[in-house]
């Protein structure tokens, strides 16, 4: 029998393609479907950023519980924790992720769990002192 479920994902890409065209060609339909749907629902917007946020929260504490949960250094254990890159290059990763910090975190827990050594946890003191050596040094 036919299975309209099985046909959509073996034509994933086709059906992709195809709605991407239809997209286009009626932009201003699409445009004014939004923006209605945000004026009649107000609250959307709102919750999809605080949505973000918990879950940006959540996945940021998975990460800190795989990288030890305390400072590689001191041992120091609370808020000012950050996420060390070991070999730098923590600034342009950052920007790559524009704003959102869901979408940072989510990339590192990605790394981390397939088995990379590049990231650590330092308190604000250790990765200051890190930062400046590396800056003056
Ligand atoms: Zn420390």
């Amino acid at each position: 029998m036919f299975n309209i479920h099985q046909w959509y994902l073996e034509n994933k890409e086709k059906v992709k393609a195809q709605h991407d065209i239809y997209r286009k060609s009626h932009l201003e339909k699409y445009r004014e479907y939004t923006n209605n749907y945000r004026i009649l629902h107000p609250d959307y917007i709102v919750n999809c950023k605080v949505n973000r946020q918990n879950m940006a929260k959540k996945i940021k504490s998975e990460l800190y519980q795989l990288l030890g949960g305390k400072c590689v250094i001191c041992g120091y254990v609370g808020t000012a924790l950050c996420i060390d890159h070991v070999n730098g290059g923590g600034t342009k990763e950052r920007k790559e992720n524009g704003s959102s910090d869901y979408r940072y975190y989510r990339k590192i827990l990605g790394k981390i769990k397939a088995g990379s050594k590049d990231y650590q946890l330092l308190c604000a003191n250790h990765n200051l002192e890190k930062e400046m050596s590396r800056r003056y040094s």
